[in-house]
């Protein structure tokens, strides 16, 4: 196998907080580890178009608090045709990089997929996206920050929402996975959450008022998923003011707050690790990788079982839902 002796990095795709705890621990391991490391800026847009930069440790100095990405992120089109990431590999070659290290959610991990199976480049996924539903890993960077950005809000809601016993429907982000929603019920202790892993088995919002809703709170709040699978907030809310017109509904959809903010401890920590791990594994001679965490233990998960499984999302969760919030 050739030697790698420097490393590409870049964010692609939906920013997370802790990508820059991330960029930051790829960058430092590999110089500690005699390696060069290039950023990308833009995602594999700036592997497109050449916007290259070598990484000293400096660069990535104060970085460890701050939200976003340094890198920034992007989409690219390009990037998903043939041309594209031949012009791709072009640049990656004529700036002497030997590895990528690609942060981001399922998107960018399938284009690294697909490029590294075309141009026999090791890549390493690092899952960084707010909404935890990449499969192998327990969780994702950006995830429990975003949690806790969900919980803050809601705690407010809930003051305004019990001062007028009102039912809020809040969506928050998580295209086609529940996690956010159902876990940041439980947290915010939220009467229910509607999420897509759910949305063919049930009607969920019968559900929700069958099972005791107003029964004995003056204020309810329902985390809604934003997707298609579930409708959405607007959708619900719609549906209570037609079918129970006695309830004084609103909505409040959270949007973009939920990807900004300091990253928490847990996703820094997480970041740390990761990022340390992705230069310890193209060391071994790992490719095509993302690096996940389970049980407390650094693992390699192929991309193709990353991508292509759907994270199941425990029943568990929805039963402690239900109970506490009689
Ligand atoms: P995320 O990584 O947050 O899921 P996206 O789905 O938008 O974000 O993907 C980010 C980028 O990854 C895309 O803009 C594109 O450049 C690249 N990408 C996604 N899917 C593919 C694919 N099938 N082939 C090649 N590149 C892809």
């Amino acid at each position: 196998m050739a030697k790698i002796n420097c490393i590409g990095i870049l964010t692609s795709g939906g920013d997370a907080p802790g990508m820059n705890a991330a960029i930051r621990a790829v960058t430092r391991t590999a110089i500690y580890n005699g390696l060069s490391v290039k950023g990308i800026y833009r995602g594999y847009k700036g592997l497109v178009t050449g916007e290259i930069k070598e990484f000293k440790s400096q660069n990535v100095s104060n970085i460890i608090q701050q939200g976003g990405t340094i890198l920034k992120t992007a989409r690219c089109k390009e990037f998903t045709t043939p041309e594209g990431r031949k012009i791709a590999y072009d640049n990656m070659k004529a700036e002497g990089i030997d590895a990528l290290v690609v942060i981001g959610g399922d998107g960018s991990l399938t284009g690294a997929r697909i490029f590294a199976e075309e141009y026999d480049v090791p890549c390493i996924g690092l899952p960084g996206t707010i909404d935890n539903d990449l499969y192998g890993t327990d969780t994702t960077i950006g995830y429990d920050t975003a949690l806790n950005t969900i919980l803050d809000a809601v705690d407010k809601i809930r003051d305004t929402a019990t001062s007028h016993e009102r039912l809020f429907f809040v969506e928050v982000m998580g295209r086609d996975a529940g996690f956010l929603a159902l876990n940041g019920a439980i947290a915010s202790g939220a009467e229910a959450a509607i999420i897509p892993e759910f949305s063919t088995d049930v009607d969920q919002l019968e559900d929700f008022i069958k099972n005791g809703f107003r029964k004995s709170k003056n204020s309810s709040i329902v985390l809604v998923a934003e997707s298609e699978l579930t409708g959405g907030a607007m959708h619900y809310a719609e549906r209570v003011k037609k079918e129970y017109p006695e309830y004084d509904v609103r909505v409040t959809i959270l949007g973009h707050l939920q990807r900004g903010g300091s990253p928490s401890a847990h996703d820094r920590i997480l970041a740390s690790r990761l990022g340390a791990a992705a230069i310890d594994a193209i060391m071994e001679g790992q490719r095509n990788v993302m690096i996940g965490v389970h049980h407390d233990e650094i693992v390699y998960v192929p991309f193709s079982k990353a991508i292509k499984n759907d994270k199941p999302i425990k029943k568990e969760l929805v039963n402690v839902l239900r109970a506490l919030s009689i």
